[in-house]
């Protein structure tokens, strides 16, 4: 009953289709390549129908934000966890013998040269790696001198410079010198092309084959626009990546590459260039990515407050049930997904004032996730007057209970057991009628 009234019912099939119309239009706007947009919200669109929609928020809001959270996740490769928390960036793969090679892919232009650098000296300032660069560019005039000053400014070494040599020689000379020179990691910058070039792929191919490299880090414009899904591709069928650094962050372009390429190559978005200089490199976080590609921050967030206002009232609610002595096993059930959230009893009661010697007692319950997850299934697997009333569990219910879930008769018995240890606590605890600490206890919930 209380639900119905908190909730304004299912996201209907309609109210997705006209929410839609917006966000097609939104991440067209940001460039994100037509298939991809196609692919996207139609995956979005089977997700939403018969959702819940918030209360104090429209069915199209509501759309937005599953829209948002479903750009995340593929932006991320991971869902957030249900606190919301983003999925962690990827890290570069150093793992393997030392030295290590990257290999640097990508159209002209597109910022190889300055992410070689720029990861070059971050690796080495922040991750203390000694880190050799060698660019592989024979065809443009001065490339190579543009990698050595630029290692000059990193304080980076450079492979000297030897005329007349051809690319996969270079990287090999490279990989020789990174040997005998104790480097980590070895740097292979290539030869941008202007458009995907049969010749040019061969090369950087026979390049990857010769160096055998951890990461093969496709580097590409945000504003690379409906061009994005054909150089990811193509790059990825032909030399196969492992990493995509967007560049260019900085400028205006609302990124929408980034979920073109992150959707045809799987390969995660690992690195972001927002601007010239060396320093101006960051982690990328799928979260702002995916707003900055909506467009619609104040809609996503509006949609966040209210989640938080209903698990405020979720809180006050059972604050009001804890203080007249009512815990039932639909209340436990909810703290029970609420625990897994959170880590866990222990979590929780290590936030509790006061509630020390209950901690103590907890650790040794050793609940872990899975403990949670059959707990929940043993409630589940009840009927309604059973969990509004669970004195009326007798023997040959806590069979059919422990049948119903796929647990044992002992679990069941576990379960009622550390309800009524809840249950005493929270009579006590309203007894108390500390507000401040019901409270507080609530938000946690
Ligand atoms: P390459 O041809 O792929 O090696 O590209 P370069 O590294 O030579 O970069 C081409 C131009 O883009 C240079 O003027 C760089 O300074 C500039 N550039 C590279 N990365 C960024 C970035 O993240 N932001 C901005 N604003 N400019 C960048
Ligand atoms: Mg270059």
């Amino acid at each position: 009953v209380l639900d119905g009234l908190r909730r304004r019912g299912a996201l209907k099939e309609s109210d997705v289709d006209q929410a839609m119309r917006d966000v097609r239009l939104a991440l067209l706007e940001a460039d994100v390549a037509l298939p991809v947009v196609r692919d996207f919200i139609a995956q979005v669109k089977e997700r939403a129908v018969g959702q819940e929609v918030l209360k104090s928020v429209t069915p199209g809001q509501m759309v937005v934000k599953i829209v948002h959270d479903g750009l995340v996740e593929m932006l991320g490769g991971a869902a957030p966890s249900e606190d919301g928390t983003p999925p962690a960036p990827e890290g570069l793969n150093l793992l393997g013998e030392p030295p290590v090679a990257f290999l640097m892919v990508g159209l002209q232009g597109s910022g190889k040269t300055t992410s070689t650098a720029k990861i070059a000296r971050r690796l080495q300032q922040r991750d203390k790696k000694k880190v050799l660069m060698a660019s592989l560019d024979v065809y443009r005039p001065a490339a190579q001198e543009q990698l050595k000053i630029l290692g000059e400014q990193a304080e980076v070494s450079t492979l000297p410079i030897v005329a007349g040599q051809q690319p996969v020689d270079i990287a090999k000379r490279a990989m020789q010198a990174g040997r005998f020179g104790g480097y980590d990691v070895v740097m292979l910058d290539t030869a941008g092309r202007l458009h995907v070039d049969e010749g040019l792929m061969a090369e950087v191919a026979a390049v990857k084959t010769a160096t055998n490299p951890s990461e093969v880090m496709l580097v590409a414009d945000a504003m690379t626009g409906q061009d994005a899904v054909n150089v990811a591709d193509s790059f990825n069928k032909r030399v196969g990546l492992t990493g995509i650094m967007l560049t260019r962050v900085d400028g205006d372009a609302r990124g929408g590459a980034a979920l073109s390429m992150r959707a045809v190559t799987q390969c995660p978005i690992k690195l972001l260039g927002v601007g010239e200089k060396l320093d101006e490199l960051e982690e990328f976080h799928a979260d702002r990515i995916a707003g900055r590609i909506l467009g619609m921050g104040d809609v996503v967030s509006l949609v966040e407050k209210a989640r938080e206002t209903i698990q405020e009232e979720d809180a006050e609610r059972l604050a009001k049930k804890i203080q007249k002595g009512e815990f039932d096993l639909n209340d436990l059930a909810d703290q029970l997904k609420q625990m897994r959230k959170m880590g866990g009893l222990q979590g929780l009661m290590g936030m509790l004032p006061g509630i020390g010697k209950m901690k103590d007692q907890m650790k040794n319950a050793n609940l872990d996730e899975g403990l949670l997850k059959r707990q929940e299934a043993i409630i589940s697997s009840m009927t309604a007057k059973e969990r509004r009333n669970p004195k009326v569990i007798h023997a040959s219910r806590k069979q059919r209970i422990a049948n119903g879930s796929g647990t044992s008769v002992q679990e069941v018995n576990k379960l009622l057991k550390q309800h009524q240890t809840m249950a005493k606590m929270m009579k006590k605890m309203g007894k108390l009628g500390q507000k401040g600490l019901m409270r507080s206890m609530g938000g946690m919930m």
